[in-house]
């Protein structure tokens, strides 16, 4: 047997660090908005590269808070691509604007910059580009469109802590960025959580105020705002978690590596060279794709779709307009896509092993 993902390998490798971490928090009784939560937000801010970090409840509630806080609502478009986790659209409308969606490349199957001018209209303030499976989108051509337009960025990171983009790591190339800390991220936490990320001092008061009732002083709002809260347990765990991150993602990298060098038969997941994959996912393309998925299922082998309808096709996205045939190439790749065992305790015998099951389906 060969799971898909395995948490528990994770937490016995650090088991003593996270039981200290966790039995101080305990130890001190404070659960919300303390030390801990502010320790990791300077900790993770410094990690990225950027001036400051503010926790928040989930990843959909960090693209949620930070639309809020560019004061993006009812009568905008924000720009993303197709093939994403719902909750970036899910996001979007929340705060009432609509979203917009740009097809993605087949290489990266990331945002494709030269449909991006297309779908810009003058209603359109943010474009949100997702760092999928953990690459970096192109954002230089991105935030020049973006610059020329006065159109803000806001880059989805929730699968890319640690990713780099032309020498530096994704989160504080555009206006604002939002990451996600679901335990089986590249960073997670043992529940939900996430965080804005920003070098604009007064959107980080906004994002500050928005996700507690918009208090500036406590009891009294300064403006409405929500209750999206990272919390001192998560905190103390994510702080642990950080230090190992650049060794986690090490590791994923050379596993991908290796599933690269071995398989044969299907189409591999391509790095490209403005940047560094920290492969959230590996996610390979077969045009045989659920056949493959039960032929690795019947060796004891886990795969997973990320994701198998892209955002348009689904019941609840009517409303976006789109038709099946819209936007062709993230139609095609959720078809084809099937992600691999990957994560940093895989053994490279059991990638090995599965990427001998992957080569032998004809
Ligand atoms: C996981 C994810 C989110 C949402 O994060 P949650 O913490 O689950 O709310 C948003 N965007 C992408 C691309 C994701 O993978």
């Amino acid at each position: 047997m060969i799971a898909f993902f395995d948490l528990t390998k994770q937490y016995i490798s650090i088991r003593d660090e996270l039981d200290a971490a966790t039995a101080r928090v305990m130890q001190r009784g404070m659960f919300i908005l303390g030390p801990e939560v502010s320790a990791f937000e300077k900790e993770f801010a410094e990690f990225i590269g950027a001036q400051f970090a503010t926790g928040v409840g989930s990843g959909t509630e960090a693209i949620h808070i930070a639309l809020l806080a560019l004061g993006i609502g009812a009568g905008d478009e924000v720009i993303t691509v197709p093939n994403t986790a719902v909750a970036t659209v899910a996001a979007i409308e929340l705060t009432g604007a609509r979203a917009v969606l740009c097809d993605v490349r087949a290489d990266s199957m990331l945002m494709d910059v030269e449909k991006l001018a297309r779908a810009i209209t003058p209603r359109t303030r943010a474009i949100i580009p997702v760092h999928l499976f953990g690459q970096s989108a192109d954002l230089d051509p991105i935030l020049a469109i973006a610059r020329a337009k006065n159109i803000f960025v806001l880059e989805d990171c929730a699968q890319a802590h640690g990713a780099m983009y032309r020498g530096k790591r994704v989160g504080a190339y555009g206006q604002i960025a939002a990451f996600s800390f679901y335990p089986t991220k590249n960073l997670g936490a043992y529940g939900d959580g996430g965080a804005i990320v920003t070098n604009d001092a007064q959107l980080a008061e906004r994002v500050n105020l928005l996700r507690q009732y918009g208090w500036k002083e406590r009891y009294t709002s300064a403006i409405k705002g929500m209750n999206s809260r990272l919390d001192e347990l998560q905190a103390a765990i994510l702080r642990v978690k950080l230090a190992h991150l650049d060794a986690w993602n090490a590791a994923r990298r050379e596993r991908a590596a290796l599933y690269s060098e071995l398989l044969k038969t299907v189409t591999l997941p391509r790095e490209m060279p403005y940047g560094q994959h920290v492969y959230h996912l590996y996610v390979v393309r077969s045009q045989k794709r659920d056949a493959l998925a039960a032929h690795l299922k019947a060796r004891g082998i886990g795969t997973a779709i990320q994701y198998p309808e892209t955002i348009h096709l689904q019941p609840a996205y009517e409303n976006l307009g789109y038709r099946r045939g819209d936007l062709p190439v993230a139609e095609k790749l959720a078809r084809e896509i099937l992600s691999l065992p990957l994560y940093p305790e895989l053994s490279l015998d059991d990638v090995r092993a599965v990427a001998d099951a992957v080569n032998q389906f004809k």
